[in-house]
């Protein structure tokens, strides 16, 4: 199943998401918020609406969580490009809601910043309350489904700075969407693309995560409790880049779809 979170004349909208003759549309509404569903995603009562598709509809992020948390130097290449060391135990670090930013809409490069970096990530959308999980518990049923984010960087300020709040903190930095999906299966190997322009730029698979979903969320459970819309970005794959204004940024996650963003300098879009 798929979902979106859309902007119409009377409000902001869940809607579900199905082929129509191979193009996806947004169906139906969905009454109710889908995190919140606590029979799950196929006991959501929605409404009819007249499809439209992605393109037409006025997206925004799919998902409305407590807390964005991240996962750095989760994939062996990416480590070694940035001239890390292999973690031990995941690295954590959070993104604020303020900087959630919807599909379509621009990635601003904060003039303090001389390069802003896209990150292609596959995200974890939580669907039930997670707390202490023990070491033998399955992770799977309080996962509600996947999307894609891109973990934008100020990269010169993740290297000035002790801790990275700035330099990932910014508002425009979490572009995340277009859907949230139950389709991928991160354990067999979900595929992420991130293309500048149209260019490859990473081309990763969650096969090759140093630390599973299985020990990243258990980790997560036993300092913090996630909640139910909660978004655990996984880390990023070996390829990353600076963005310069003009350009168009996509992160393709498997199952998922593409969430593509525009970019532009602080000084010509505020
Ligand atoms: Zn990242």
């Amino acid at each position: 199943m798929k979902y979106c979170r859309f902007q119409s004349g009377d409000g902001a909208h869940y809607g579900l998401i199905e082929s129509v003759a191979g193009s996806e549309k947004i169906t139906r509404i969905l009454l109710g918020v889908p995190h919140e569903a606590e029979e799950g995603l196929d006991e959501l009562r929605s409404k009819s609406m007249s499809a439209v598709t992605l393109e037409e509809a006025r997206l925004l992020p799919p998902v409305e969580p407590c807390t964005i948390i991240c996962v750095g130097r989760n994939y062996r290449e990416h480590a070694a490009e940035l001239g890390n060391a292999l973690p031990t135990e995941p690295l954590l670090f959070f993104k604020p809601r303020s900087s959630l930013l919807a599909p379509g809409a621009t990635v601003v490069r904060p003039k303090v910043s001389e390069r802003v970096d896209y990150e292609g990530e596959l995200a974890v959308v939580m669907g039930r309350r997670c707390r202490n999980l023990a070491d033998s518990e399955d992770v799977r049923p309080y996962i509600l489904g996947y999307t894609c984010l891109n973990d934008v960087t100020a990269r010169d300020l993740q290297k000035k700075d002790d801790q990275w709040s700035r330099a990932k903190g910014f508002d425009t930095f979490c572009p995340v969407g277009p859907v949230v999906s139950d389709e991928p299966d991160p354990w067999a190997g979900t595929t992420i693309e991130t293309r500048v322009n149209g260019e490859v730029r990473q081309q990763g698979n969650t096969a090759d995560f140093i630390f599973t979903l299985d020990v990243i969320i258990r980790y997560i459970s036993r300092f913090m409790t996630l909640s139910p819309g909660d978004v655990i970005a996984t880390g990023t794959p070996a390829g990353v880049g600076p963005l310069q204004s003009g350009d168009v940024v996509e992160i393709n996650v498997g199952g998922v779809g593409t969430l593509r963003n525009p970019v532009a300098d602080e000084s010509t879009s505020s």
